[in-house]
């Protein structure tokens, strides 16, 4: 297989495979929670409203953090793809 073909392939297959975090900004309010626990996998602008960072991919052995900041946000504004 040509190489620029296989390239193509790789973040799809590891974006199916992996866990993805998500922020509803219509739902955010800009607690912090999510930065001040996770921020690995999040960031705030400067009214504090939180987006993903990584295109929302959680690297490997940062999936309880993921799981802790959705379990603190009082917006329910995180959500999670396994
Ligand atoms: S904890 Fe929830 S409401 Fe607060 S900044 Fe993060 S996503 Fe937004």
């Amino acid at each position: 297989m040509d190489d620029a073909l296989m390239c193509s392939f790789l973040p799809l297959s590891r974006t199916l495979n992996g866990m993805r975090v998500r922020v509803d900004t219509a739902k955010c309010q800009g607690h912090n929670r999510c930065y001040a626990l996770a921020p690995e996998l999040f960031d705030v602008d400067d009214y504090g409203n939180a987006h993903e960072l990584n295109d929302g991919v959680v690297p490997a052995g940062l999936e309880d953090k993921a799981r802790l900041a959705l379990a603190n946000c009082p917006e329910f504004a995180i959500s999670i793809e396994e």
